[in-house]
């Protein structure tokens, strides 16, 4: 396999990477309101502001559903 950047900057190893990317990841849907609630709760800075909602990086989410917590509006869902 080769090394790519995010790999080193995300996860300890190449097996872990393709462990996580393989896992199920959280999600925002387009019912967000982009009220920003969610961002400071995640431990590993994976949600930031998009064009039109905010949105999560599926490569460093963890699926801890901290966010899911917080949304007023139930946007943030966990992809099977
Ligand atoms: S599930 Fe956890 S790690 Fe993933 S975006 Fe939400 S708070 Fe961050
Ligand atoms: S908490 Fe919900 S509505 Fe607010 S920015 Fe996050 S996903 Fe959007």
């Amino acid at each position: 396999m080769k090394i790519r950047p995010e790999m080193v900057y995300s996860h300890s190893s190449p097996r872990e990477f393709v462990k996580r990317r393989s896992a199920m990841a959280h999600k925002i849907t387009e019912v967000c309101v982009s009220c920003g609630a969610c961002e400071p709760e995640c431990p590993v800075h994976a949600i930031s502001q998009g064009d039109t909602t905010y949105v999560i990086d599926a490569v460093k989410c963890t699926d801890c559903g901290a966010c899911v917590e917080v949304c007023p509006v139930q946007a943030i869902i966990k992809l099977q």
